[in-house]
């Protein structure tokens, strides 16, 4: 996507009636199993788990992909991850490992374009992935 596209997309991002299902699940809209919430985060276990743990951490605010993430972000980015290790933990599985996984666009297969960091523990994980 070009610049224009990507400016487009941002500004329908902040417009309130935007599509998106993960804003939907954040908002209660939608149910959803969640793990965790406060102020910035929100997080749930994935529909269609790939691991006997798999849960999902977004951000509150709308933002479509790690693309779309800028330096004010750092902080909020950080959290995701630091809340994906905390998580990992709590379940249990900080000492035998996990992974996270942000996915971006098409080639990495990317199907739902509000951010979001893959968690996933429970079985061995094979690398390099498909
Ligand atoms: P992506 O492929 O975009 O990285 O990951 C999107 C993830 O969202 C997928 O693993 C998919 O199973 C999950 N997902 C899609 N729709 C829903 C939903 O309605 N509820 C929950 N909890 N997870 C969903
Ligand atoms: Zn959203």
């Amino acid at each position: 996507m070009g610049s224009i596209g990507r400016a487009a997309r941002q500004l329908c991002d902040t417009l309130p009636m935007h599509d998106c299902l993960f804003c939907k699940l954040v908002a209660g809209q939608i149910p959803s199993a969640v793990v965790y919430r406060d102020d910035d985060l929100f997080a749930f276990r994935d529909i269609n788990p790939q691991a006997p743990f798999h849960v999902l951490v977004v951000p509150r605010r709308h933002i479509s992909t790690l693309n779309d993430v800028s330096a004010g972000d750092d902080g909020l980015v950080g959290a995701m991850l630091r809340r994906a290790a905390a998580l990992a933990a709590e379940h249990g599985y900080a000492e035998r490992g996990y992974r996270t996984v942000f996915n971006c666009n098409a080639d990495a297969g990317q199907t739902v374009f509000h951010l979001h960091l893959h968690v996933l523990a429970g079985r061995g994980l094979a690398w390099p992935p498909g």
